[in-house]
């Protein structure tokens, strides 16, 4: 594991901030991930990208392995070459994606046959082929090959699948060998129930990886149900390691989870969001495609230094989005992940300063607020 490696620098409660080492650059944690589906987080250029402040982007195996397909980007070089981002990718192993996105999946020990959602045509996903694809896309942390019941599902579901999703990640981690610089992470399954997340967590340390991601939460179980998972899941994983949250989330979310011992997070929410008009403020969840926003000539949030608010009103965001420009998906998503980085570089900092307390008292006293008063 030369050259990849997990320095935590201070703590306060549960909560961590520190850095991912990696050949291709640091990654400081708490960490949020873009998520950049086909080869591009949407409306936005990747140097554009990284001037919010993102360390690091995710990648999607599942949709890269169907078009352009891993052999095609292996030839041209790679995922960052191809897609131009030389900085820390993370690749999702496509088990998740293959299950709620294609189309006749069927699924036996060896692995899961399904059919393309874009052309229907047939393939194979695997511990193995897993491993294969993410190693040609170039991946520097790569995801083991696991299965995740949607909740509500019976205990007896949830058990079988995260049995099989450990012996699953003992092939992951054989298929995966020896690869110097880039990491190999475990996923924990178990549900919201305790017992089967404590042996889920046992199995994979006993395999032994370079970080842990606590998976199968985000799926419709409620904030609730997932900060109580959160409460003691996180503890079951060495504390070494970095701790990886799937899927998450909406900034509350992601507030709550780094109280709890959560190093990395990924999620559409601020892309897709930025896409439909929803923007996420200080002060809560503005939407701009609403008509008390069509003369308002103040910026979104006077606050914010992105470009979305240094530069142009409200009014224009709302015309822009009304008329369907395509500035308009390129600003409110800058802004968007802009919002989520700098929330991150908050929760890095009040880590560091040891007041996480008192920046997450003020993290939900504004947001109480909510927006500023209609002209
Ligand atoms: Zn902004």
């Amino acid at each position: 594991m030369s050259g990849f490696g997990f320095t935590i620098s201070a703590t306060d409660g549960k909560a961590r901030t520190g850095v991912i080492d990696t050949p291709r650059g640091a990654i400081r944690t708490p960490a949020f991930m873009p998520v950049g589906t086909a080869g591009t987080v949407k409306a936005m250029l990747p140097e554009s990208v990284r001037a919010t402040g993102a360390d690091i982007l995710l990648g999607n195996t599942y949709h890269l392995m169907l078009r352009p397909t891993a052999e095609r980007i292996d030839r041209l070089g790679g995922l960052h070459r191809f897609m131009n981002w030389e900085r820390p990718i993370l690749t999702d192993s496509g088990g998740f994606q293959v299950m709620s996105l294609s189309e006749l999946r069927k699924m036996t020990e060896e692995g899961v046959t399904f059919r393309s959602h874009v052309d229907g045509s047939k393939h194979f996903l695997s511990p193995e082929r897993s491993m294969e694809i993410q190693r040609l896309l170039g991946s520097d942390i790569v995801m083991c090959f696991d299965e995740c019941p949607a909740l509500p599902a019976t205990e007896d579901r949830v058990a079988e699948s995260m049995r099989l999703s450990m012996r699953w990640a003992r092939r992951s981690k054989e298929a995966f060998g020896d690869r110097p610089g880039h990491a190999l992470f475990g996923i924990q399954q178990g549900g919201v129930t305790r017992e089967l997340r404590e042996e889920s967590a046992e199995a994979l340390t006993g395999i032994g990886f370079d970080g842990y991601a606590v998976g199968g939460l985000a799926v419709g179980e409620g904030q609730e149900a997932m900060f109580g998972v959160l409460d003691y899941a996180p503890g079951m994983l060495p504390a070494d390691k970095p701790r990886y949250l799937m899927g998450v989330g909406k900034p509350d979310d992601i507030v709550g989870a780094v109280q709890r011992g959560i190093d990395m997070m990924d999620c559409v929410l601020p892309s897709r969001s930025g896409r439909t008009g929803q923007l996420f403020t200080r002060r809560g969840v503005v939407n701009i495609k609403n008509a008390r926003h069509a003369d308002d000539p103040r910026p979104l949030d006077e606050h914010c230094s992105c470009p979305a608010c240094r530069s142009y009103s409200r009014a224009y965001l709302h015309h822009v989005f009304r008329a369907g420009e395509i500035i308009s998906s390129m600003l409110l998503t800058w802004h968007n992940l802009h919002y989520f980085q700098e929330l991150m570089a908050g929760l890095r900092g009040a880590i560091a300063a040891g007041r996480l307390d008192a920046f997450v008292a003020e993290f939900h006293a504004r947001r109480a607020e909510g927006d500023i008063e209609p002209l």
